[in-house]
């Protein structure tokens, strides 16, 4: 019998290709790691250290399901991304050890209400309501790591209606995963559970409802939503 006051949350997951759901802890973002991205959004990628903000764990919208337009913004922008799932705790992780850590990967879309962002760069207001709103992380099977033949290279694209937008080759990150990884390792203890969306190539823009997005990372899967 449980001490529980209310019914326990139900565990966000996602499927896992070949079978399976991969349980989501937490979810973590990497901001400008891609140098196109960066300048498109007005910063200099010569100069910063990887950063990093979350989203909830039930923000995952998994198995091609809809995602309603969220309320409180005109500018739904999309951001494909290559995204790390964490199977192995660890604290300080090196980089030459950081890719032991990771379960698998997934194509995801980190879903940004921009103009609440801009308004919150403009005031100095965190990002939470901006990036971690419902439903704001699409994310397609988890291919366990061992199927992935090289997860530094790899084109990544992401296509509104058939047009592509978003274009650009995960070896065009500017801290790799494995970096990524041994950095997020300083600031908190990963574990289990954790995903990371490792940042998005430049060619972000709006979406409205109707709109159906596939995203792909090749040797890694495809990710598909449509707004409603
Ligand atoms: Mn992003």
């Amino acid at each position: 019998m449980s001490d529980f006051v209310i019914s326990p949350p139900v565990q966000p997951a996602v499927p896992v290709a070949g079978g399976g759901l991969f349980p989501v802890r937490r979810i973590f973002c990497v901001g400008r790691n891609y140098a196109e991205h960066t300048r498109e959004m007005g910063g200099n990628p010569e100069r910063e250290a990887p950063f990093f903000f979350t989203k909830p764990a039930d923000a995952v919208v998994v198995g091609g399901a809809d995602m309603p337009y969220p309320t409180v913004t005109t500018n739904l922008h999309h951001e494909m991304e290559l995204v790390v799932a964490i199977g192995v705790a660890g604290v300080d992780i090196s980089e030459t050890d950081a890719l032991r850590h990771v379960f698998g990967y997934a194509a995801g879309i980190d879903m940004t209400r921009r103009d609440l962002q801009n308004e919150a760069k403009k005031t100095a207001r965190p990002w939470d309501m901006s990036k971690g709103f419902d439903d704001s992380a699409p994310i397609g099977q988890i291919m366990p790591a061992g199927k992935v033949a090289d997860p530094t290279h790899g084109r990544i694209e992401l296509r509104v209606n058939g047009a592509v937008r978003q274009s650009s080759d995960v070896s065009r990150m500017i801290w790799s995963t494995a970096e990524t990884i041994a950095y997020l390792s300083r600031l908190v203890r990963l574990a289990p559970g954790d995903l990371i969306f490792t940042g998005t190539p430049d060619g972000v823009g709006a979406v409205g409802r109707g709109d159906v997005l596939e995203g792909s990372v090749e040797g890694v899967g495809t990710v598909k939503v449509r707004v409603v």
